[in-house]
C-alpha cells in the first residue's frame, strides 16, 4: 500500500512498523508531530480486518493525539500506537514485553499508556522493557487518598467542568440545579460525570447496552433509564455522550431537543460537516477533544512530575479553553469544531 498519499496520512514525522515474530508482536507505532515536546498517546490493542485498517489507525489517531495535546496546552506532542490483535486471545507477556522493546527502541519520542484493549497491568509488564510509559503509577489526589494510574477519575471531572462551561454560555445559567441532563453510556467516565451532575442537582436520564453499568446508575445517581436509540429524543438541556463515537450524525442530529451536547467519548462527529448541522440548529457543541482532555492532562503530569493541585487546576483550564472556543466560533459565525481545530494548530504550528 502507499503511505505518503494515505488519505490519513498528514505529514506524520515517523511511521515505525514493530515485529517480534517469536512474541506474535505486529505493532504500527505512528509519530504525528513533536512539535510541542514527545508524542504522547495509547496503545490500543485491536483484531483489525487488514493491516491496511490498522495503519489508517495508528495514523488518524496520532494525528489526533497532536491536536489535543496541543488544544491542552500540554509539553507532549501526538502520538499512537495499535497492536494488531485480539486483546482477549492473543495478549501474552511476551507479547507485552516485545511491545515495550519496541517503544523503548524510538528512545523516548514516543510515550505510550493504556487505551482500549490495553490495560494499567499490561502497560506495567511492557514497563519492564522500557521507561517510555505513562498512566501506571498510584497517584495522591487532592482530598489526600491515593488512586490508581487510571485516567477516568479527571477525564470525568474536566468533562463536568466543560458542561458547565457550555451551560453558561448556551443558557446563561451557573446553577445546574434543575438541568435535565442526557448520559449515554455509564461505563468510567459517564458514571462518575453523572456523580458529579448528581451532587450539583442535576436531572439525570442514562442509556447503556450493559445491564449491570446501566443498573448501577440508576440506583447511585437516582436517574431514570432509557433504551439505547431512545437517549437521543429526550426532551433535556443536555445530551452527554459518554459511550462510543460518531454518534453525532444524519440520524440523530435532527432529533436532538439539547441545547447542548457535552461528553467524554472520542470522535463524536460522524463527519466534519456534523459540527456545521449542530450549529445551523443551535445545538452548542463542546468539541469532544477539547472537553474529554483531563485524562491526557493527569497522564502527562506523571511524566513531568504529578502534582494533584497542579494537575485539577489544568483540568480546570478547560473550561478556559472552551469559553475561547464558543466566543470564536460565535464571532466568526463557524462551528465549535472548526475553532478548536484552528486553536490547536496555532498552539503546535507555532
Ligand atoms: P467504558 O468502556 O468504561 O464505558 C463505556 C460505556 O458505554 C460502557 O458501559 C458500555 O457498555 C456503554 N456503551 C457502549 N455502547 C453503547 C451504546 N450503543 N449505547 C449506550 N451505551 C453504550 O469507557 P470510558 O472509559 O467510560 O470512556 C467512555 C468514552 O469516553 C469512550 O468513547 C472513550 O474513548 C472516551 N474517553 C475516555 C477517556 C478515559 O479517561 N477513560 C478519556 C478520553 C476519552
Amino acid at each position: 500500500m502507499s503511505v505518503f498519499t494515505q488519505i490519513d496520512f498528514d505529514d506524520h514525522e515517523q511511521v515505525v512498523f514493530a515485529r517480534d515474530a517469536r512474541a506474535g508482536l505486529k505493532a504500527i507505532i505512528a509519530v504525528h508531530n513533536t512539535a510541542r515536546g514527545p508524542a504522547m498517546g495509547g496503545i490500543r490493542m485491536y483484531p483489525y480486518a487488514s493491516e491496511d485498517d490498522a495503519i489508517r489507525d495508528a495514523l488518524r489517531l496520532s494525528r489526533g493525539m497532536t491536536y489535543k495535546n496541543a488544544l491542552a496546552e500540554l509539553p507532549i506532542g501526538g502520538g499512537k500506537s495499535v497492536i494488531i490483535g485480539d486483546p482477549h486471545h492473543d495478549k501474552t507477556e511476551a507479547l507485552l514485553l516485545a511491545m515495550g522493546e519496541a517503544i523503548e527502541r524510538l528512545g523516548g519520542r514516543y510515550i505510550g499508556a493504556e487505551d482500549s484493549g490495553t490495560s494499567v497491568p499490561d502497560v506495567k509488564v511492557m514497563a519492564q522493557r522500557t521507561q517510555h510509559l505513562s498512566g501506571i503509577h498510584e497517584k495522591s489526589t487532592t482530598d489526600g487518598s491515593t488512586r490508581s494510574g487510571d485516567p477516568s477519575p479527571a477525564t470525568a471531572y474536566g468533562c463536568f467542568v466543560g458542561l458547565k462551561e457550555a451551560v453558561r454560555h448556551r443558557l446563561g445559567s451557573t446553577e445546574l440545579r434543575g438541568l435535565r441532563v442526557a448520559i449515554q453510556g455509564t461505563g468510567s467516565v459517564g458514571l462518575r460525570l453523572g456523580r458529579y451532575l448528581k451532587d450539583a442537582g442535576a436531572q439525570l436520564w442514562v442509556t447503556d447496552v450493559f445491564p449491570a453499568n446501566l443498573d448501577r446508575a440508576v440506583t447511585e445517581l437516582g436517574a431514570t433509564a432509557v433504551a439505547p436509540e431512545a437517549i437521543f429524543d429526550l426532551d433535556v438541556d443536555v445530551f452527554a455522550p459518554c459511550a462510543l463515537g460518531a454518534i453525532l450524525n444524519d440520524d440523530t442530529i435532527p432529533r436532538l431537543k439539547a441545547a447542548v451536547v457535552a461528553g467524554a467519548a472520542n470522535n463524536q462527529l460522524a463527519e466534519a460537516r456534523h459540527g456545521e448541522a449542530l450549529r445551523a440548529r443551535g445545538i452548542l457543541y463542546a468539541p469532544d477533544y477539547a472537553i474529554n482532555a483531563g485524562g491526557i492532562i493527569d497522564v502527562c503530569y506523571e511524566r513531568i512530575g504529578f502534582d494533584a493541585t497542579a494537575v485539577k487546576a489544568h483540568v480546570e483550564r478547560i473550561a478556559a479553553t472552551l469559553a475561547t472556543i464558543f466566543e470564536r466560533a460565535a464571532s466568526e459565525g463557524v462551528s465549535t469544531a472548526v475553532i478548536a481545530d484552528r486553536l490547536a494548530e496555532e498552539r503546535f504550528k507555532r
